[in-house]
């Protein structure tokens, strides 16, 4: 790309999923970038990674829109590139989230390519520490990766977007198992950072035309934001678009881990913003979630030391099931990584002293069953 500046964002208006309002608001966040030609060199295999979380329609925002993919796709091929579309849900199989979120009719209307993302292989990387992070095989099949995340509120990590986007490249139960080794959100929000690196997209554009506020990332409200927005890179972007729905970068964990090493677009105040002004997009009562105000359990969790950050843990909410709203699928008991979950019964029962709050049950709960609650205890040493 000719734009060497790393800590650029665009913000580009799209009030509503229409297909020349997508085009027009894709075209004005990749004009400060060169546009797609500076972007795409004719025959570039591309690949277009979106948020896939689960299988859930369009309407409930918890995935990238698929008219944001068909039209990226769109202007990619009319450069001449060729796009694939690849990620790895977090408990459906990739089959049926591709149904389900609309990306199969992208696939099958564009001439895109699914790649599949359920083989390994493992990259070095130096990163927070040196080691072998496994990542989706048919990564390799391409010469680039274009990051298309949503905006979401998240409990771990305050809000997820383009950077842990990435982390849908760590395939199947490889991810469920990385909670549980990094249970606190700083430890996590580390992790995600290596992931990034690793994969290393070319460019990230998020998706906040409908972003979900509320108890993300899977049972949030769906809000209208009316915006994409685009960056080199991810970590900037992350930052405006925190901005943008009245996060503080500290309360994001991700950008406050990247803090730490004072990476490019962890700085709020270094990064330039073109295209729509920043000041005519801020929301001032988006709902940032049941975990928002906890900046000094946040702040604590990136305390180096485990024996500290374990001193102060207790801060963080407890999952709690709501028995009115439980199905008694038992998705819970599959996806929780420290195995904590009993269902004997027919409803789930939680042993909050093994619990490690890493909200997977509540983000996978497609019912809304698993509330987060704060009042079981302060301490928990
Ligand atoms: S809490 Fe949610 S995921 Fe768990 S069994 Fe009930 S409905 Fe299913
Ligand atoms: S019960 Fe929920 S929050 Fe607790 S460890 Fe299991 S999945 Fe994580």
């Amino acid at each position: 790309m000719p734009v060497s500046d790393q800590e650029t964002v665009a913000l580009g208006r799209c009030p509503r999923y229409h297909p020349q309002e997508v085009r027009f608001g894709l075209q004005q966040i990749l004009e400060p970038f060169g546009g797609i030609d500076a972007l795409i060199r004719p025959g570039q295999k591309v690949l277009l990674k979106p948020n896939l979380l689960s299988a859930a329609s369009p309407a409930e925002a918890v995935t990238t829109h698929p008219l944001i993919l068909r039209v990226m796709t769109e202007l990619i091929h009319e450069r001449g590139g060729k796009v694939f579309i690849g990620d790895s849900p977090g408990n459906d199989s990739q089959e049926k989230a591709h149904h389900i979120c609309g990306i199969q009719e992208v696939i099958e209307q564009t001439g895109a390519e699914a790649l599949d993302f359920s083989n390994t292989i493992h990259k070095q990387v130096q990163g927070y520490r040196e080691w072998n992070i496994p990542l989706a095989a048919d990564l390799d099949q391409v010469d680039m990766v274009i990051n298309m995340a949503k905006l979401k509120t998240h409990s771990l990590t305050g809000l997820t977007a383009a950077v842990k986007n990435i982390y849908g490249c760590v395939p199947g139960k490889n991810k469920v198992r990385f909670h549980f080794e990094y249970p606190l959100p700083g430890d996590f929000s580390r992790l995600l950072l290596d992931v990034y690196y690793a994969v290393k997209p070319a460019f990230s554009i998020i998706d906040a035309v409908i972003a979900m506020e509320g108890t993300g990332p899977r049972r949030g409200n769906p809000r209208r934001v009316g915006l994409l927005m685009a960056s080199p890179n991810a970590l900037a972007l992350d930052n405006v678009a925190a901005n943008v729905v009245g996060f503080r970068s500290d309360q994001v964990t991700t950008l406050a881990a990247a803090g730490e090493l004072n990476l490019p677009g962890s700085v709020f105040s270094a990064i330039s913003v073109r295209g729509v002004k920043l000041e005519k997009c801020r929301l001032t009562d988006f709902d940032k979630g049941p975990v928002s105000n906890g900046r000094l359990s946040r702040l604590i969790a990136l305390l180096p030391f485990a024996r500290i950050r374990n001193l102060f843990a207790g801060r963080r909410p407890y999952p709690r099931v709501n028995k009115d709203l439980c199905s008694g699928c038992g998705v819970c008991y599959e996806t929780c990584p420290a195995q904590v979950i009993d269902f004997t019964g027919s409803i789930p029962d939680i042993d909050l002293d093994g619990c490690i709050r890493c909200y997977c049950c509540q983000e996978f709960c497609a019912r809304g069953a698993i509330e987060l609650n704060n009042t079981k205890r302060f301490f928990l040493l």
